[in-house]
């Protein structure tokens, strides 16, 4: 009774239109649509949502302006700067109806009670603003992240970039653990407009909260810095997978088949082997990474997206006689349902690119990390994996079979890796705790919840 209280106030949800941000925006609304508010995703039309998995939502596209020239760039931050661009009057005109439409009898038809938007869709706020709508932002990166990229914009406007190899391993003042190597450079390199865009979207404005998916037991010196230095609530109310039911928002089709694939292997065995949906590799790194996994002699689970290895359109260019060295110990698919894959018992480890989904997944279960990290956040995340709650390692040089071999055997069969899991193993049921009644994240929802009603 008292979860349906709210039925009928409208949320208005902007995501980001890049999987690891869209899952996340899916999984609040979801958690908010729990809670008794409905749910409507104004997106992009570049990477838009499936519907269909998403019943109870609203969904509307927003034209999003970009050219081909734009998408086939594959380069986040221009199609970002673009979008922002772009979208303004769209979004203000779709939010102009759906405040004068007359009220109908549907379970979205309620006042609009907040704009939630990822903070990388900025332009929200501007136009949330002009029609005097609330709005609240939701990041989707690390705390740590957060640091570690306003520290590089500020290195950036010093004109300290690009660093100088000798400086590469030394630590950053006041980032503990990390080193300027680790910090959050982007896909194609530091350029203006991605000083612009951060700057843009970390400005401190008019919104009236942050909604963060981590957690205080995760990052609570990088949160603590954080609360400083906002004047408006920060609410870590991660992970957010796991107050959601499992609901898929997939850019991909999920293959199934490795479900049955991993019930036939043992406890622990499986390495999952992922680079989540953007990072790719050539195919030399292809090849190095199969024989790695080939001769580490552990089962494995790995995901190749369509077209992520240059030059290729799936595993054509796989190394000759892979495929019959490794037989069933093998199973290669396009896309996996990565949440339940991580979550079976026969999987023991994730070589991942270190993704702060693909991360929070992963500790959320108790898997030990083998960390490839290739861009932006991804080396932040694998500095923490590996250094602040040691649950991994990380492969620092280029992809090469014996080392990505010693990185399996060290995580999956070796005492180091038992520590590694026993760690993995506390974190866990931490994480847990805070999502439970009373739990941090738990309450961190319920003043949110509260905020909107106010
Ligand atoms: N994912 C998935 N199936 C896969 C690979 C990835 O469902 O085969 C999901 C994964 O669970 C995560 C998201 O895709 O939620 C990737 O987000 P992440 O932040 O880890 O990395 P990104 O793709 O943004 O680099």
């Amino acid at each position: 009774m008292e979860k349906n209280c709210h039925r009928r106030r409208r949320l208005v949800l902007l995501p980001c239109p890049f999987q690891g941000h869209i899952n996340a925006m899916l999984q609040l609304g979801t958690i908010l649509h729990a809670r008794g508010f409905s749910i409507t995703i104004v997106h992009a039309e570049f990477n838009s949502p499936d519907p269909s998995n998403h019943p109870n939502f609203n969904f509307l596209p927003i034209p999003d302006g970009l050219s081909e020239a734009d998408i086939s760039s594959g380069d986040p931050v221009s199609i970002l700067w673009r979008i922002n661009a772009n979208c303004r009057s769209h979004l203000r005109e779709c939010l102009s109806q759906m405040m004068t439409a007359p009220a109908r009898e549907g379970p979205d038809d309620g006042d609009i009670a907040c704009i939630i938007y990822d903070e990388f869709m900025y332009f929200s706020e501007a136009v949330a603003n002009s029609l005097k709508l609330p709005s609240i932002i939701l990041t989707t990166m690390s705390a740590a992240t957060f640091l570690a990229r306003t520290a590089l914009i500020q290195l950036v406007a010093d004109g300290q970039l690009p660093f100088q190899d000798s400086v590469l391993q030394d630590s950053v003042p006041e980032l503990y653990p990390l080193r300027y190597k680790d910090l959050p450079i982007p896909l194609f390199g530091i350029c203006d407009t991605f000083s612009k865009l951060v700057l843009e979207a970390y400005k401190i404005r008019t919104s009236s909260a942050i909604i963060w998916n981590t957690m205080d037991c995760l990052e609570p010196s990088s949160l603590s810095h954080i609360k400083h230095q906002f004047q408006v609530p920060i609410l870590p109310l991660g992970p957010m997978h796991k107050f959601a039911p499992a609901s898929s928002s997939s850019l991909w089709k999920e293959d199934t088949s490795c479900m049955e694939w991993l019930g036939k292997q043992t406890k622990h065995s499986v390495i999952y082997v992922s680079l989540g949906s953007i990072a790719s590799m050539d195919e030399k790194q292809l090849a190095e990474l199969a024989w790695g996994l080939a001769s580490s002699q552990q089962p494995f689970l790995w995901v190749i997206r369509p077209g992520s290895v240059h030059g290729s359109e799936w595993i054509e260019i796989l190394p000759e006689g892979f495929k019959e060295n490794i037989g069933d110990r093998g199973c290669i698919v396009t896309w996996a349902l990565q949440k339940e894959v991580l979550a079976h018992s026969a999987v023991g480890g994730f070589l991942s690119h270190c993704g702060w989904n693909s991360t929070l997944e992963s500790i959320s279960e108790g898997i030990p990390m083998i960390c490839r990290p290739y861009f932006g956040d991804q080396r932040v995340n694998a500095r923490y994996v590996s250094h602040v709650w040691k649950v991994g390692l990380e492969l620092e040089n280029e992809m090469e079979r014996g080392e990505i071999k010693r990185a399996v055997r060290r995580v999956m069969v070796e005492k180091e890796g038992e520590a590694m899991r026993e760690r993995a193993k506390n974190l866990k049921e931490n994480i847990e705790l805070c999502i439970k009644e009373d739990g941090s994240s738990n309450n961190a929802l319920n003043r949110l919840v509260e905020m909107i009603m106010s």
